[in-house]
């Protein structure tokens, strides 16, 4: 299924609600995340944040931050960018978890899983198949990682690609996570209560064909979103490399924030 259709399937009155009370503005919500933060993407994450903390506000992004990407070398407490990250902590974004090193390396069991890793991540969902054992360790020590850099708690975790797989479901509420999300939810893995629903909207800019899709979508999105009563925008360093999905951001954040509430996760 696209992810257009995908989107329309979960759309507007499937929520249950009367269709009178769907144009109640009061009641939707927005919420604006940076994915992929870590030192070796810095100057796209900068654009993504001039761009929309100059939308949003900065104190109302949240970041996801991968402790060490692609294996490339863990953030050192103290360094600059690990000042950069307490200093937007302090200024009230909210940091989130977003796996160990993001690539998966893990063995998959089954062909459903093996056909998602490879073909909906290009290797990227690190918490697919991970143990509930090695979920855990790697969630315990990026958590450590995060605290100590920021200076605060940190309770929300999203996965790399949004992929769970049971280890890491069951790992997250072990740990005392009381933050998830997937494509189209919001929950907390102590309790499995959903704290809201509602589908992401992002850009790929992996290849032209990617980009074209994404920029269509955006489009459309206004339109075909209008009723759910929460929508997420999930920005990627890559956007930040090309000129018209930039532009297309711009236009899509200006108008879900002009309409919506823009809130923080802690908030659902
Ligand atoms: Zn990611």
């Amino acid at each position: 299924m696209s992810s257009i259709a995908a989107i329309a399937k979960n759309t507007g009155t499937s929520t249950g609600e009367p269709l009178s009370r769907i144009g109640e503005a009061s009641a939707r919500r927005l919420a604006v995340s940076i994915h992929d933060v870590a030192p070796g993407f810095e100057g796209e994450v900068d654009r993504l944040m001039a761009l929309a903390g100059s939308i949003t506000g900065e104190h109302r992004l949240a970041m996801l931050v991968v402790p060490d990407h692609w294996r490339g070398g863990a953030i050192q407490t103290g360094s600059p960018f690990a000042r950069q990250l307490r200093c937007w902590s302090d200024t009230g974004v909210e940091m989130i978890l977003h796996g160990w090193s993001h690539r998966d390396d893990a063995s998959h069991e089954g062909w459903k899983n093996r056909l998602r890793a490879k073909h909906m991540t290009a290797g990227e969902g690190e918490f697919l198949g991970l143990s509930r054992m090695e979920a855990h360790a790697r969630l315990t020590r990026g958590r450590a990682l995060l605290e100590d850099i920021i200076g605060k708690p940190v309770t929300a975790f999203i996965a790399p690609a949004w992929l769970y797989g049971d280890g890491a479901r069951e790992a997250l509420g072990e740990c005392g996570f009381s933050i998830a999300e997937d494509h189209m939810r919001v929950w907390n893995p102590m309790t499995g209560e959903r704290l809201a629903q509602g589908p992401v909207i992002s850009w790929a800019s992996r290849s032209r064909t990617r980009i074209a899709s994404s920029l269509l979508f955006a489009t459309v999105a206004p339109a075909l979103l209008a009723r759910q009563p929460l929508v997420r925008i999930a920005l990627h360093p890559g956007d930040a490399t090309v000129p018209s999905l930039m532009r297309s951001i711009e236009k899509t954040l200006q108008h879900f924030a002009q309409h919506r509430e823009v809130v923080r996760y802690a908030d659902l």
